[in-house]
């Protein structure tokens, strides 16, 4: 199937996981049929990284990052940022992580968390990849640490699958970086993250299913999949009393700015 020119992204799956081995093919094609024109498939393990820069060879529609999720950190010490280096240098690397901070699961050690973060900004600073950033109960910290490395050196970056409160937001936002919506913002519990998000620039927001995970109203509870962030965009558009068409080429056209060396699907 043709794409329609205002097609999606989705910002943030996890294409590699055992939950897509036995259907990859049609969660692919129904992405296509959805209208998501592209996927990036996230990196949270160092002995995943080969394994997802091989899916994205394959499908001309699928990037990849590279990194190792905060609740691996502990395990994975020996990350050597050179080593990401040298693997962001693959043209289907179009960013660095998911790595940030999770004190609300803490399943590694703060300090663990934080040297992990740290060597991510170095890489995402000398590559200048943007930073995918997972933050959930450590507003604080996660402020503080990249306001404090971006002032040795820039780097560009998201907070993914945005939770967390408005200070958080408007700090980030001044840093440039950018906001990725999950299918959260769907949950009927969620009116006090739909409270903090309606004050995020349109110019700053882009979309994401994080895959398998959090799938969103109205199929909440099963097995997310690419294709099901059609369901949190038209929400989000009329959330923000946007036409449905706009609203999907803005956070399409926002992937673009934010994640450079993503070509455009011919
Ligand atoms: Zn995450
Ligand atoms: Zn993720």
């Amino acid at each position: 199937m043709e794409l329609e020119s205002s097609y999606l992204v989705d910002s943030h799956c996890h294409l590699n996981f055992k939950d897509f081995e036995d259907d990859f093919e049609e969660v692919i094609k129904r992405a296509r049929d959805s209208n998501v024109g592209i996927m990036v498939s996230i990196s949270t393990e160092l002995d995943e990284i080969d394994q997802i820069i091989n899916i994205a060879e394959k499908y001309k529609n699928i990037f990849c990052t590279v990194g190792v999720h905060p609740h691996s950190a502990n395990i994975q010490k020996d990350l050597n940022e050179s080593y990401l280096v040298e693997k962001a240098s693959n043209p289907n690397v179009i960013g660095i992580g998911e790595t940030g901070l999770d004190f609300f699961h803490e399943n590694s050690l703060k300090e663990d968390q934080i040297d992990s973060f740290i060597k991510h900004i170095n890489v995402s600073r000398e590559t200048q990849l943007p930073l995918i950033i997972h933050t959930r109960e450590a507003d604080d910290k996660t402020c503080e640490i990249l306001e404090s490395e971006y002032r040795k050196g820039a780097f560009p970056g998201i907070i993914h699958c945005f939770t967390a409160g408005e200070n958080l937001a408007k700090r980030v936002i001044d840093l440039g970086f950018y906001i990725s919506l999950s299918g959260i913002v769907t949950f009927k519990n969620a009116s006090e993250l739909r409270e903090t998000i309606k004050n995020i620039p349109l110019d700053r927001i882009i979309v994401e299913t994080d895959s398998p995970y959090l799938s969103p109203e109205p199929l909440r509870g099963r097995r997310n999949e690419p294709s099901h962030v059609l369901h949190t965009a038209k929400f989000l558009a009329n959330f923000y009393e946007k036409d449905e068409k706009d609203f999907f080429s803005l956070t399409t056209n926002n992937f673009f700015k934010i994640f450079k060396k993503a070509n455009r699907p011919v």
